[in-house]
């Protein structure tokens, strides 16, 4: 006998605001301009650390995704922005066990 097989599926589920709402926001942020890309405003860490007076660091792309160009990959700058966009939070991780799920649907 052959131990049955339970493949976990893992699934990344956004919880956050939906991209309209964060695009919304993104336009109430200081020195918001609309773009082809998305909302350009001021990064709020840029901001602290004395950088963007011109205040077109942040972006909000129109999928709802955000981002600093100044620091794209510091992770101080995107919660920074997230806060502004009251986005915070990690994105929900649900397990699925693929065949307790089966056996409920078939
Ligand atoms: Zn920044």
């Amino acid at each position: 006998m052959s131990e049955e097989q339970h493949w976990v599926i893992l699934t990344q589920i956004w919880d956050g605001p939906a991209p309209e709402l964060i695009i919304q926001r993104a336009l109430d942020q200081p020195g918001a301009k609309r773009r082809r890309m998305g909302i350009k405003f001021q990064c709020p860490q840029c901001r602290d650390d004395g950088h963007d007076r011109h205040r077109d660091n942040a972006i909000v792309f129109n999928d709802g995704k955000w981002a600093c160009a100044y620091a794209p990959g510091e992770v101080s700058h995107k919660q920074a922005i997230a806060k502004a966009l009251g986005a915070l939070g990690e994105p929900a991780e649900i397990a699925l066990d693929e065949k307790a799920f089966y056996d409920e649907v078939l």
